[in-house]
C-alpha cells in the first residue's frame, strides 16, 4: 500500500451526503477545470524506446475521469441510465480522444501503464445489473451488454484488453453463477458495493461492518482468486464512522480497501499529485443532462482535454511540464521527470 493518501473525513461526509445515488449533486470538491479549445489528441503509441515526453505532451499530474455507469436501457428511467447507443457513442468518443482504460485499483495504487500519449479513463459500473454483463446461450459475451459494447469499441481502436471496475451486491447479475468469475477472467476489477446496497449512514458500526464483510464474501466465494481492494459507497453515503468504509471486521472476518468511491462529481486527481485521496475518489456521472450544474460526462469530457493525465509511456517515471511541478506529491519526487 502506498503512503501519502490524505483523509478528509469531515468534508467527505458532507460531500457524500449531498451527492447521493438518487440525489442531485449540488457541490464540487474543487474548482472547475478551466475550459479551453480542444487540443488535438496524439495517437497513443507504445514503443520500447523511451519517447520524448514533450513530444506527446505528457502530463502525469493531470486529472483522470472516473466514469460512473448504472444501466443501459432502451428507455432510460433515471439520471444514471443511458441507452446502449448513447453508451457506445460515449465510448467511441473517449477512445477517439485518446483515452484507454485502467481500473480503480490501478489508479489507487498509482499503477498507470499506458502507451505514450494515451490518457487513462476508469469505467465503473454499480449494482451488477443485467444490462452490464450477460452471456449468450453459447457462453459468449452478449454484445448488447455494456461489456459486449466495450469489447467491440476497444477492439475497433486496437485495444484487445479493455478493463472496467464492477461494484456488485449480493446475487450479482440476477444471481447468475459464474459471471463474476468470467468478468475477472476478462481482466475486469470486481469491487465491493455492500451485500444489500445499504445506506451505511443508517446503520450502526456493527451493521456497517456486517454489510461489508457479507458483500466481500459474495465476491470471494465466486472468485476466490480475486483481491478486492476497492469499494463504492451505495448512494455515495459514508457511514457515520467514516473509517469503517475502508477498514473493519465482523465475526473475525476483516476487510481493508485502498480506495473508496464517491458518487459525485469531479474528475479524480492524478495519484501522483498533491491532494489525491484514494479514500474519497470522485466520479463523473454518465448521463445526458447538460449545463454547468449537471456534473455529467457531457459537461466534463470536453473540459478535460487540456487538463487530463497524458501518459509518457514509461510507468517507471512521472513526466509533466515544469510549470506544474508544484503539484507533484513529495512521495514521488524520485520518479519525477519534469520537462
Ligand atoms: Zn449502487
Amino acid at each position: 500500500m502506498r503512503t501519502g493518501y490524505r483523509r478528509k473525513a469531515a468534508s467527505l461526509a458532507v460531500l457524500a451526503a449531498l451527492a447521493g445515488c438518487s440525489g442531485t449533486p449540488s457541490t464540487r470538491t474543487s474548482s472547475p477545470i478551466p475550459t479551453g479549445a480542444a487540443s488535438p489528441s496524439p495517437e497513443p503509441t507504445r514503443s520500447a524506446a523511451r519517447v520524448n515526453a514533450r513530444s506527446v505532451r505528457a502530463d502525469e499530474l493531470g486529472v483522470v475521469p472516473v466514469l460512473m455507469y448504472h444501466q443501459l436501457l432502451a428507455t432510460p428511467k433515471g439520471d444514471y441510465d443511458q441507452t446502449p447507443a448513447q453508451f457506445r457513442a460515449e465510448l467511441e468518443q473517449l477512445y477517439r480522444s485518446g483515452y484507454r482504460t485502467v481500473t480503480v485499483a490501478d489508479v489507487a495504487a498509482g499503477r498507470i501503464d499506458l502507451p505514450a500519449g494515451a490518457s487513462p479513463m476508469v469505467l465503473t459500473f454499480d449494482d451488477s445489473t443485467a444490462s452490464q454483463y450477460g452471456e449468450l446461450p453459447d457462453g459468449t459475451v452478449d454484445p448488447a451488454t455494456a461489456v459486449g459494447i466495450l469489447l467491440a469499441v476497444a477492439k475497433a481502436h486496437g485495444d484487445g484488453h479493455p478493463v472496467a471496475s464492477f461494484y456488485v451486491n449480493a446475487a450479482p447479475f440476477r444471481g447468475k453463477d459464474g459471471y463474476l468469475a468470467t468478468l475477472h477472467a476478462l481482466g475486469m476489477e470486481i469491487g465491493e458495493h455492500t451485500a444489500t446496497h445499504a445506506n451505511l449512514r443508517q446503520l450502526d458500526d456493527t451493521g456497517v461492518q456486517r454489510e461489508l464483510v457479507q458483500g466481500l464474501a459474495v465476491i470471494t466465494r465466486q472468485v476466490p482468486a480475486t483481491d478486492v481492494t476497492t469499494m463504492a459507497l451505495p448512494f455515495g453515503v459514508l457511514p457515520r464512522n467514516a473509517a469503517l468504509a475502508h477498514r473493519g471486521s465482523w465475526r473475525a472476518h476483516a476487510y481493508s480497501f485502498g480506495a473508496v468511491l464517491l458518487v459525485g462529481a469531479d474528475p479524480a486527481k492524478s495519484p501522483y499529485s498533491i491532494g489525491f485521496d484514494a479514500l474519497a475518489l470522485p466520479r463523473i456521472r454518465s448521463g445526458r443532462r447538460t449545463g454547468d450544474q449537471a456534473f455529467t460526462s457531457t459537461y466534463w469530457l470536453p473540459k478535460l482535454l487540456k487538463n487530463r493525465y497524458v501518459s509518457d509511456g514509461d510507468p517507471d517515471v512521472i513526466s509533466f511540464p515544469k510549470a506544474e511541478a508544484a503539484r507533484l506529491a513529495p512521495a514521488f519526487a524520485a520518479k519525477a521527470r519534469p520537462y
